[in-house]
């Protein structure tokens, strides 16, 4: 039966129960909902205004920024970005790239202004597996921006608290990429001068379709973009128009209102964030005891990612680790193993977000052992 499967997909994934069960709601009701109210009723009005006031709340979002809900996904941010933040093309923005989605972000930017890479790889493997080191050295002065991402999805690599910059870089606004760890802990907006911070929802906050997008308001004004952003991606037009320029994806919002009010009712991003150390720590202490029948590929602890553990089985033996999915899937734990173009080695990858609980990940916890058992 459904409800004992437990989904550890990398995205699109499952929500909190609570909030599933709202959603259920929303679709079992006979009047008119988020999906087929128009955009521009009062009673849709009510619902964004409560999405975005919940989200403020719960993840302490200053007075000087804007939310937005915009379109395109992460990719559509990967775009929307340069096109926002360059007027020119000639302008200079510093990527940090240390795992598959910073890749993709820079090489978007590359399409719409001259991009400096700092780069993270290993220098003797080639992998990525570390977050680079940010210093007055790597970071070109005149920068519009510095971009990182906060959760590397695929390479299992997370920063816990976002970096402030060196002293003569401080000017620089942040860009952070935390489509994978938003709402999972707490955001020092000012102290790390973040000036843009975006989240496809469909981790843990929503669904595909919206991408909530943080932007301080001193970049935002006419004169900032490129003249070639389309409106569809521009924050001045869309915070102009109250998130209402064009059709927003209206029932996906409503779903983010519900998890930032989830989040407000079990105790706040404090209370979520000590649930993933708590579920992380259930997993990387089953491979860490394992005697090497589990691997991690990321072997600084102190980066090793809350949100998605990647691990393979006795050195990514194939016959142990289809074994080991079957087995597992079996017993209701699934989306241990997706088909991503991205994929790292022979690693698998258990994703631990919002809806996934504390019981949850200590039940594969629970798995592994008696499989390493069983294999061993
Ligand atoms: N950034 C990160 C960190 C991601 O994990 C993903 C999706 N897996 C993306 C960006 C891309 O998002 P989308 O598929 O919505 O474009």
């Amino acid at each position: 039966p459904a409800e004992d499967i437990i989904n550890f997909s990398p995205g699109p994934t499952s929500l909190p129960k609570d909030v599933e069960t709202k959603i259920a709601a929303i679709f079992n009701t006979t009047g008119l909902t988020s999906l087929a109210l128009s955009h521009r009723a009062p009673e849709f009005q009510a619902i964004l205004d409560h999405a975005i006031a919940a989200a403020r709340k719960v993840m302490a979002i200053p007075d000087d920024y804007e939310v937005l809900f915009t379109h395109g996904g992460g990719h559509g941010q990967f775009a929307a970005l340069p096109l926002n933040l360059c007027h020119n093309a000639s302008d200079v923005a510093t990527y940090v790239v240390n795992g598959t989605w910073s890749v993709r972000g820079r090489d978007e930017a590359q399409r719409y202004c001259q991009v400096e890479t700092i780069d993270g790889r290993d220098p003797e493997t080639g992998d990525y597996t570390y977050f680079p080191e940010l210093t007055e050295d790597n970071i070109d002065v005149n920068s519009k921006y510095v971009y990182l991402c906060s959760n590397e999805t695929v390479n299992g690599i997370e920063l816990h608290r976002l970096p402030k910059l060196p002293e003569s870089r401080r000017h620089i606004p942040l860009v952070v990429d935390a489509s994978s760890d938003f709402s999972t802990k707490p955001i020092d907006w000012h102290g790390c001068n973040v000036g843009v911070l975006f989240a496809c929802a469909s981790k843990n906050i929503g669904h595909p379709g919206v991408t909530m997008t943080v932007v301080r308001k001193d970049l935002l004004g006419e004169d900032k973009a490129s003249p070639l952003c389309p409106g569809v991606f521009n924050y001045t037009t869309n915070s102009e128009a109250g998130n209402l320029w064009n059709t927003p994806a209206t029932f996906n919002i409503e779903v983010i209102g519900h998890v930032m009010d989830w989040i407000e009712q079990v105790g706040g991003v404090d209370e979520i964030e000590r649930r993933c150390i708590a579920k992380a720590k259930a997993i990387y202490d089953v491979i860490d005891e394992s005697n090497g029948f589990y691997g991690s590929p990321v072997p600084d602890t102190t980066l090793r990612s809350r949100m998605n553990v990647p691990f393979n089985v006795k050195g990514g033996d194939e016959e142990l680790t289809n074994a080991f999915l079957i087995e597992s899937w079996n017993v209701g734990l699934i989306g241990l193993r997706t088909l991503t173009p991205f994929g790292v080695g022979d690693y698998l990858r258990a994703s631990l977000y919002n809806g996934v609980s504390v019981d949850d990940a200590n039940k594969l916890a629970d798995f592994m052992r008696h499989f390493a058992k069983e294999h061993s």
